[in-house]
C-alpha cells in the first residue's frame, strides 16, 4: 500500500488534523518518553527483522491521547511493512473482516482500535487469522453449507484499547506482547512540547514549555493542543516567543487550572464532593448527574484523576480524597 494511501485512511479516522499527521513521531527514536515500551519494543522489533518474520501480535493500552496510534505506525516503519487502520466499532460484521484480512499484504500491520469494541461473532474470525493464519467462511446455506478455509498472509494485528478489562480472554490470550502506557511525566511533555514548536515554526521559552506541560493531564495529544491554543493568544499579542506569562494566561482563559485539570474534572470532582458529600458514589450516578456519558468519564476523567490522587475506588464507588478537597479549596464536613 503506498504511502499517501496509508494518509488518506488516517486522515479519515476520527479527529486526526493535518497538524496531528506532521507531530506524530514516525520511528521509535523519535519516541518521547515511555521508556520500558520503548527498550522491550525495540527488542522485540530487532529480533523480527533477524529472523524475518512479522512482528508478534501487539496490543496496546491506555487512555487516549498517549500515544497508541503512534506507536503502531511507528511499527510499520520500523518494519517497512504498510499499515492499514480500522477499529473495532468500524468492523460490522464477519464478512469484513475477511475481506480485510484475505487483501493484506504479506508483513502487514493491521492497527484495530478500539479492540474491546470486536463483536463476538467478528472476534471469532479473528482468533484462526492470528494463531494460524487461517479464515473460515460459510458457504451456502442449511444442509448445503460447507465451510471453506483460506490463507491470511503472515501479519501482525496491533490492538489498541482504553479498558484492557473489556477484551474478553480468548482475545488478549493471542497477543503475544502487550504494553501499558503510562501518563508522561512533566520532562517527557516538555521534550515533546519543544519537538511539536520547532516543527510548527515557533519559538517557546523554557519556562513557557514547563508551563504546558505541567498542565497537560500528562498527555501527548493534550500538550500538543495546548500549545497550538496558546500559539493564538500569543499571536494575537504580537509576541514572537511563547512565554510562561502568556502561556498561564492563555491556560487560565481555556479553563485549565494549575494542575492541569479542565472544567470537566473540576464539575467531575465537585459533583462527588457537593451533591454525594465526598462519596463513595458509583460512576454511573456521577455520570447521571453531570449529563455526561459515562463511558467518557471513566476513559477520560478517571484515570489521570486516580493517578493524581484527586479520588479513590472503593467497592462501592469513587470517593473524593483529602488532595481533592485541597485542590478545590473546600473544607470537609465531619
Ligand atoms: P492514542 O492513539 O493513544 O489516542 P495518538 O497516538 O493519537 O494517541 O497520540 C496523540 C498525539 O500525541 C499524536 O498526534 C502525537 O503527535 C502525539 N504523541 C503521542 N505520543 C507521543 C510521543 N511519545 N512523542 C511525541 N508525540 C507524541
Amino acid at each position: 500500500m503506498s504511502d499517501e494511501l496509508r494518509t488518506d485512511e488516517l486522515a479519515a479516522t476520527a479527529l486526526v488534523t493535518d497538524d496531528d499527521l506532521s507531530l506524530r513521531p514516525k520511528r521509535l527514536t523519535e519516541f518521547i518518553g515511555q521508556e520500558d515500551i520503548k527498550s522491550n519494543l525495540s527488542v522485540f522489533l530487532r529480533a523480527a527483522q533477524q529472523r524475518n518474520e512479522p512482528l508478534d501480535h501487539l496490543l496496546l493500552y491506555g487512555p487516549p491521547g498517549l500515544g497508541k496510534t503512534t506507536l503502531a505506525h511507528i511499527v510499520g516503519n520500523e518494519m517497512e511493512a504498510p499499515v492499514h487502520v480500522t477499529s473495532g466499532p468500524a468492523i460490522e460484521r464477519p464478512g469484513d473482516l475477511v475481506g480485510i484480512l484475505t487483501n493484506l499484504e504479506e508483513g502487514a500491520v493491521l492497527f484495530v482500535d478500539e479492540i474491546h469494541r470486536l463483536s463476538r461473532s467478528v472476534e471469532e474470525i479473528l482468533y484462526p487469522a492470528m494463531e494460524d493464519r487461517k479464515v473460515d467462511i460459510m458457504i451456502g446455506k442449511g444442509p448445503a453449507a460447507r465451510s471453506i478455509r483460506l490463507d491470511v498472509s503472515p501479519f501482525t494485528v496491533v490492538g489498541a484499547t482504553t479498558r484492557q478489562g473489556l477484551l474478553t480472554g480468548p482475545l488478549r490470550d493471542r497477543f503475544g506482547i502487550i504494553l501499558n502506557f503510562d501518563f508522561y511525566d512533566d520532562n517527557a511533555l516538555f521534550e515533546i512540547i519543544c519537538r511539536s514548536a520547532r516543527i510548527l515554526g515557533f519559538e517557546i521559552s523554557e519556562s513557557g514549555g514547563q508551563e504546558i506541560a505541567r498542565r497537560s493531564r500528562g498527555t501527548p495529544r493534550i500538550a500538543n493542543r495546548l500549545l497550538r491554543r496558546v500559539r493564538d493568544f500569543a499571536q494575537v499579542e504580537e509576541l514572537t516567543v511563547i512565554d510562561n506569562r502568556i502561556a498561564d494566561h492563555a491556560l487560565n482563559s481555556l479553563g485549565i487550572d494549575g494542575e492541569g485539570l479542565d472544567r470537566l474534572d473540576r464539575a467531575f470532582l465537585e459533583t462527588i464532593i457537593k451533591k454525594y458529600d465526598g462519596g463513595p458514589v458509583g460512576l454511573e450516578t456521577i455520570s447521571a448527574s453531570l449529563g455526561e456519558d459515562s463511558g467518557t468519564l471513566e476513559d477520560v476523567c478517571e484515570p489521570y484523576l486516580l493517578q493524581r490522587g484527586f479520588i479513590a475506588r472503593t467497592p462501592r464507588g469513587r470517593t473524593a480524597t483529602q488532595r481533592c478537597y485541597d485542590h478545590l479549596g473546600i473544607t470537609k464536613s465531619s
